[in-house]
């Protein structure tokens, strides 16, 4: 924005609703919530600038020739961004820029570096391990400062010229324009926008003993309020800056004793530098076909398994709870998703992570495709990760944190009459306290839908199989390149609906 009003007599701040998004991911009720809510509190701040947000609806392809002739646009700057959606559409966008003499500015804030020069450092391709990723990054220095935000002061010699009318037609929406049912909204616990990211952001930087402490594995999975910051819907959608974040810890951690990467604040961010690297640099990067780290296995195609692990139904409490928090709250601990990305998957119910990324992708306020493919393929060690070996108990692992099942007798209030010793196996308590307890294991609580003890042992020698594949073919003739390897990956075009069509559309087939 900086950059758009340096030396223009007029601005116009835009976000747009395109309609490319709903059309091929899956959005629950509550990240539309925390977008509206980020773009409602934007047009705040802008406000308080003597600026507004205009939320433009439809195709980038399609309105900005219309808003270039219609606002005279001399220029455009928006945000870099590296998802191979974001990255074809922008391309085309500069392209019409360009045929309408208007000079285009990208910026790159989403990450700490500029993933392109990262990937030239590492010799043309991605770091794949967090080591060489540390290495690269060495050589380039600390991450730049943040800049600061747009003041009145920078607004003096600029100004946006809204109309009343345009309340209408570039307010920001509601969830019924959206076609959204504000029944399916869960507790109200992560608020979007930038305010509440720099206010979350203040409390946790005030904690310096816990930043300076913070070693992720030594967090809780199963806390009854969230162990870690949070903040990851925020930086998802750009309400919290990843640089600020950055600097502030440093100037925590500044003259005092500290915990590292991986492990420490800093590191989670170099995780999240990591994947976004991984993201643009190996093709397919959200798919096991044709994507070149990532081992290919040959994952059974069970309706009914993955349709009780989304629902949580499976049978074990500690999975079953987990998945409720993440459906009715949009945010689970790491190690929570680690829990049921192993269970899903390489664990028990060998069903691929590209499903399991789906429904996270609909669930998660801070869905990111890059970390949310590279976080799945590491879980279910495609890729990153190979200690397939190395299987998490659904039942053990909860207990190490949370011994009383406090946990699941709150998200799974109808199992809190069992006592400890059951309620990570309430199948196993006998028929008179399942009596007493209300709730009759295969009756109002699912059975196991597998035995983990036996699954588990097969599975892993199942991935045994597929590793021992892998390494049979690199040995061999070199692999031929995968058709969408060639093509770029297939993508669908959009059909110009607006974003409020599609969706009630959407509302009448039941689709997304
Ligand atoms: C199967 C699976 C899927 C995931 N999908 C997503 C996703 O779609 N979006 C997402 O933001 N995170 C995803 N993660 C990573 C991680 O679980 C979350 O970033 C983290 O739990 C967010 O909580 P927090 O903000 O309290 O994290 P904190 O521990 O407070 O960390 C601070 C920030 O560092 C970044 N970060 C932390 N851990 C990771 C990680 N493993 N990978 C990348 N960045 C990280 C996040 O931006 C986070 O907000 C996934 C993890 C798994 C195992």
């Amino acid at each position: 924005m900086l950059a758009a009003m340096r030396d223009c007599a007029e601005v116009y701040p835009i976000f747009i609703l395109d309609p490319w998004f709903p059309r091929n991911m899956r959005i629950s009720a509550n990240r539309w919530r925390f977008l509206i809510e980020a773009l409602k509190d934007l047009d705040d701040n802008l406000r308080k600038i003597n600026s507004r947000l205009f939320v433009v609806r439809g195709k980038p392809t399609e309105v900005f020739p219309v808003l270039f002739k219609q606002w005279k646009v001399t220029r455009l700057t928006f945000e870099l961004d590296t998802e191979p959606y974001s990255k074809l559409r922008d391309a085309e966008v500069e392209r019409l820029a360009a045929e309408h003499n208007v000079q285009v500015i990208q910026k790159v804030s989403n990450t700490l570096y500029d993933i392109d020069r990262v990937i030239a450092e590492n010799n043309g391709k991605p770091p794949l391990t967090y080591v060489r990723m540390q290495t690269v990054l060495a050589s380039l220095g600390p991450p730049k400062h943040p800049v600061q935000a747009p003041t009145l002061e920078n607004m003096r010699d600029c100004q946006t010229p809204w109309k009343p009318t345009y309340e209408e037609r570039y307010g920001v929406p509601t969830l019924e324009e959206l076609g959204q049912d504000p029944e399916k909204l869960g507790p109200h616990l992560y608020p979007g926008g930038e305010s509440e990211a720099l206010r979350r952001l203040d409390i946790h930087m005030k904690r310096t003993g816990w930043v300076c402490n913070f070693k992720k594995p030594d967090t809780e999975p199963n806390s009854l309020t969230p162990s870690t910051t949070v903040l990851s819907p925020y930086m998802k959608f750009g309400c919290l800056s990843t640089r600020t974040f950055w600097w502030r810890l440093t100037e925590i951690y500044h003259g005092k004793k500290h915990s590292d990467p991986p492990v420490s604040l800093h590191g989670q961010l170099l995780w999240r530098e990591f994947f976004y690297t991984a993201g643009v640099g190996v093709p397919n990067f959200n798919k096991m076909e044709g994507n070149p780290v990532c081992v290919q296995v040959d994952w059974s195609d069970n309706q009914e398994h993955l349709k009780a692990w989304s629902e949580g139904r499976t049978g074990y409490p500690f999975i079953d709870a987990i998945m409720t928090q993440l459906r009715t709250e949009g945010w689970i601990h790491h190690l929570a998703r680690h829990a049921v990305a192993c269970f899903l998957t390489r664990g028990d119910l060998w069903i691929s992570w590209e499903e399991g990324q789906k429904v996270f992708e609909d669930l998660l306020l801070d869905a990111d495709w890059s970390l949310n493919a590279g976080n799945w393929q590491w879980l279910s060690a495609s890729a990153f990760f190979h200690q397939f070996f190395r299987v998490y108990s659904p039942v053990a692992f909860g207990k190490k944190t949370d011994k009383n099942g406090e946990y699941i007798k709150k998200y799974l209030p109808f199992l809190k009459k069992f006592p400890a010793e059951y309620i990570y196996e309430p199948w196993k308590a006998p028929r008179s306290l399942q009596e007493r307890a209300g709730c009759i294991i295969g009756k109002d609580y699912p059975k196991p839908i597998v035995v983990h003890e036996v699954v588990s042992k097969q599975n892993i020698q199942r991935m045994k199989a597929a590793y021992a594949k892998r390494a049979g073919a690199s040995s061999g003739e070199p692999k031929k390149q995968h058709e969408s390897d060639k093509k770029g990956g297939k993508r669908k075009s959009a059909t110009g609906q607006s974003v409020a069509e599609m969706f009630i559309k959407k509302n009448k087939t039941k689709k997304i």
